[in-house]
């Protein structure tokens, strides 16, 4: 179990049953510590979300739990989606929200990969 200032990791979250195969999803990526797969309800003409495979709740969580090889694979892996969806030349955001002030919908660590359109100006 992870704990964090937003909370003891929930088994339960819809993030943890899409990567048990309980409940199916669009995969874009996988590697042995990443999954990617599309936002269900997307904001913008490509958006992904990128999502280490062990439980941590939140960016702090991760930053302060995860190896340095799960670390280096989700900014890795981003970087590959982002290219691979041909991403580069027309700009793209990512981003993370932590906790209830940010919206944090589901409660495993996970980035946001938009782009395909002019993005709303920051913070969107
Ligand atoms: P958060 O607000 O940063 O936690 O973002 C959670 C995201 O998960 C939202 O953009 C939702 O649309 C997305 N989402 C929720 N359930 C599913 C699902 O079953 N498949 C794919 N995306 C989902």
């Amino acid at each position: 179990m992870s704990v964090s200032g937003t909370g003891t990791y929930e088994p339960g979250n819809i993030f943890a049953r899409i990567l048990r195969g309980e409940i199916p999803c669009n995969k874009v990526f996988e590697n042995d510590y990443v999954f990617a797969f599309h936002d269900i309800s997307p904001k913008a003409p490509v958006h992904v979300l990128i999502i280490p495979k062990k439980p941590y709740v939140s960016f702090i969580d991760f930053s302060k739990t995860a190896s340095a090889e799960e670390i280096a694979a989700i900014m890795q892996a981003t970087g590959h989606i982002a290219a691979s969806l041909d991403l580069e030349e027309g700009g793209y955001r990512v981003i993370t929200n932590a906790g209830h002030n940010a919206g944090q919908e589901v409660p495993h660590f996970h980035l946001h990969l938009m782009g395909g359109k002019a993005l709303p100006a920051f913070p969107g």
